[in-house]
This record gives C-alpha cells, structure tokens and sequence, in this order.
C-alpha cells in the first residue's frame, strides 16, 4: 500500500543527544525525501547540499517521532467523541508521529473492503502515520488473508470493552486464532476473562469506582493472558497482549516467552503512574478497561518493561466526554485520553527514577514498532523515517486538560507537574508541529509493515545498532 514514501528535506543542527534528564552531546540530523540521511555531532550548512532548510535545535534533545501502539480515535462512527483531526493533533502534542489504531466502534474492519475505506478515511485526515488493525470475530474469518497486506495485527476481544463483547467459546477463539495464524499476522488480544469479568459484577452489586479493580480483577486478565498464551502454542499464532496492567500477567508472558512462544506485550501509562489507590482522588476518569490495579502490579509491569517482557508503553487513548464520565459508576465508560501526553508521561517515568531512560525511550520508540511489525519507524538512525521530536528536559509544565488537543478536554493527569513537553515535532522532514500549534493539515500515511508474516522480522530484532540492549528480543 504505502510504497511511495514520501517527504521533505530538513537540516537540525544544535541539538543533544537523549540521556534522560540532562543533556547529552552535541548532535545534528539531516532529513533528505522524509528519511534520516545522516547523523552526526555537527554537520556544516555549507557540507549540505541542495537548498535544505535549517533548524536549530537551540540544545534542545532531540529524539524519534513516538510510536503509539494503541489508539482509540473513533472514527469513523463516533467522530464526535475525537475524530482523526484532533486525534492526530493531540498525538503530536504529545511527540507522536505514528499511530496504531484499533476501530473498537462500528463499523468495525471485518472485510478488505471495510477495511481499505477505513483507511481511505483515515488518510484523508490523520497528521501522523498510522496503522489500522483489523478485527478478528467469527464473521472476519473469511477475510482474514485478504486484509492481512493492509493491516499490522488483527485486534481480538478475549474480555468485553466498550461497544466491544468478549469472546469465550473455545473452538471458535482456536479457529481465530488458526486462521489469523494462516493469514501471517499475529493476534494483538485484549485479555480479560469474560466469566470471571461477570463473577466480579456479580459480586459487587453495588460498586463504586473505588471497586473497579475487583470487578474487572487481576484474576480475570491473568487467566485470559493463560488461555491466549496456550492457543498461541495449540495453533502456532503469535500474540501481542494490549495493555498489559497485573504483575502475574506479566509474568506469565515472561514464562512464555522462555519457552519460545511468540508471544509480545504492551502496557499504559496509567497502569504505571497510577493505581487502585487514586481511585478516590480520580473516581471514574479513571474507570478503564482491564481495571488500573495495585502498587505492586504497577512495580510488576515496570519490571516487565526493563526485561523486555514488556516491549510498549502505548496510551490506549480512549477519549470520552466528560458528562458521560461524570455518571455514576455503572453507567459512566470506560476509557481516557492521553496520547497528548505519551511523551511527558514516559519521561516521567524516568524523572521519577522508575525506569531507566534508555528503556523509557525505546518503549515509545524503536521497541513499540518492533512490537507491531512497523518499518521504518521510531529510531534514529540513517535510513529510518525522519520524525523527530525536540524537548527541554529541564522545562516543566502543568497539565490542563481543557488546554489539550483531544476532544474530551479533560485529564486524569490534571494539574501534575511534568516535563519533555514536545516543543517541535518533525513528520518525514516537514515540521508538523512547533510551539504548541499543529502546523500541517492531515497528510499522515499508512505504516509500512513487514512483508514477511507472520510475526516479527528477526533481522529487525537482532540489529546491534539498535538502542536499549537486546532486552525485547523474542525467541519466536
Ligand atoms: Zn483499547
């Protein structure tokens, strides 16, 4: 689909390295048709080529454009909920440069046709590059192989989420799983237990949000993670777990990948920053689906993320209004935004001593693409896509909700100081956003995605050059 990459010319200069919260050693980047040409300490105007334009980076750090691996932008069907134009704004306020996007409302991408009109939608109004995962139900069988070449990963409900029922019958998920295995792509699964999900409904009659976590229960996702991991071994699939939020899930993941399953996971902020704890503070905003769980799942999924276990930390931006979130416990949805803040969020996982940064960066970055199959994106590196973010380690700011992008214009993250606010954001070479203000209109384009299924390209997972360690790397 995407073979005609395309882009513009851009020549940074002054700019540092990342390491963390300081400020690392002098770099430039020179961005020719959309690719990184070359980096290097400091390239000359004069050595350039050509009529480029120059930026200086004013010591900024710069990094790679993120790769957010789970977005919710509702459109098409519930555009008033986000859309793709505040969508993909908010992904660049938050140093986002390429989305994956999961159509969790219909009409939901069950048939090529389905399928390539979505992303015939889409293209005319993302600002970032994006990704459409295909659904995978009973009546998406047929199409599987067919929407296979347009699609990273095809998205299963194992636990019911908003507009979404789980799925629980065996021998239809063994079938799914089957053929999505045939087709070459791997099930990327949200993984809660439907039986225990109703056993926790059953048993808090009267919940609050102070209860989300026993209702959707740690329990739920674990066994879910179990069953997924062992149709992964009866069919030959590979598995991505979405949102990864339990310590035992995580560590069934590990388990698994030591036995040489391919089997992937990624998280969420808000399983990192928050817990069950803020429930009374946050009440439903932050009513999301698996439930945020203890401190110490929190802890859990960290370490995942250091190991590798964990290869993403995407935002499952979910946005809602806020009079739908302000219902009572039962009736408000589930979801929040935050792909506006994917960067600070992440940093602050660093600023906070809790994940080292060069794991920070390679969860939003070259891990995350990986993890989908994505090519060319989220290093920087010559021959990779030139998207760029430049920041101020050092620059803090307050997060208002109503000052950002998304649609719902609130934040469960409301007035918590943070910092790595993007200041300029770089799409292939052309200056998407600068200084707060969105600076282009859509021209986003679908991700390339590896020709060889299924799974992962080793080749990709076994590149010396590439940063963080080989922490990630799966046996499949
Ligand atoms: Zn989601």
């Amino acid at each position: 689909m995407s073979s005609g990459r395309h882009g513009s010319d851009l020549l940074i200069r002054n700019a540092r390295a990342f390491a963390g919260t300081s400020a690392g050693s002098e770099i430039s980047v020179l961005v020719r048709d959309g690719k990184i040409e070359r980096i290097a300490p400091e390239i000359e105007a004069e050595s350039v080529s050509g009529d480029v334009p120059r930026i200086d980076a004013g010591g900024r750090t710069v990094i790679s454009g993120l790769v957010d691996v789970h977005v919710h932008f509702r459109d098409p069907g519930l555009a008033h909920k986000e859309g793709w134009e505040r969508g993909s704004a908010g992904a660049l306020h938050g140093g986002v440069t390429s989305v994956v996007e999961v159509q969790n409302n219909p009409p939901l991408s069950v048939s090529l046709e389905a399928l390539n009109e979505r992303i015939e939608h889409v293209r005319a109004r993302s600002r970032v590059d994006f990704g459409c995962l295909a659904n995978l139900l009973p009546r998406s069988l047929d199409e599987l192989a067919s929407m296979a070449p347009y699609t990273p990963a095809f998205k299963l409900f194992l636990g019911g989420s908003t507009g979404m029922g789980g799925l629980e019958d065996r021998p239809t998920l063994r079938m799914l799983f089957a053929k999505a295995a045939e087709a070459g792509r791997m099930v990327v699964a949200h993984c809660e237990d439907e039986a225990l999900l109703r056993a926790g409904k059953n048993a808090h009659p009267e919940a609050t949000a102070l209860q989300h976590h026993l209702v959707r229960s740690a329990e739920a996702e674990v066994r879910s993670i179990e069953q997924a991991i062992e149709l992964c071994e009866e069919t030959g699939a590979a598995l991505h777990v979405f949102h990864i939020s339990t310590a035992e899930g995580v560590e069934r993941v590990r388990r698994a990948r030591r036995l040489g399953l391919s089997v992937s996971s990624s998280t969420a902020p808000h399983y990192l920053l928050l817990s069950c704890e803020d429930a009374g503070r946050l009440g439903n905003l932050m009513k999301v689906n698996p439930s945020i769980k203890t401190p110490r799942d929190a802890e859990g999924v960290l370490a995942g993320l250091a190991d590798g276990t964990v290869e993403a930390i995407g935002t499952d931006h979910a946005p809602h209004p806020l009079e739908e979130k302000t219902r009572d416990y039962k009736h408000a949805p589930s979801g929040m935004p935050s792909v506006d803040l994917l960067w600070p969020l992440t940093f602050e996982l660093v600023r906070r001593g809790l994940l080292d940064p060069d794991t920070a960066l390679v969860s939003v970055t070259s891990r995350a693409a990986e993890s989908l199959g994505l090519v060319g994106k989220g290093r920087l590196q010559a021959g990779f896509d030139g998207d760029l973010v430049l920041f101020d380690p050092k620059r803090t700011r307050r997060v208002v909700g109503m000052d950002l992008p998304s649609r719902s214009r609130w934040s469960a993250y409301e007035g918590m100081e943070l910092s790595g606010f993007p200041e300029l954001v770089v799409r292939r070479g052309e200056v998407v956003f600068r200084d707060g203000v969105t600076t282009c209109a859509a021209g986003g384009i679908p991700l390339t995605l590896m020709a060889e299924l299924p799974g992962r390209s080793k080749d990709l997972l076994e590149d010396p050059g590439r940063p963080g360690g080989s922490g990630g790397v799966s046996a499949g």
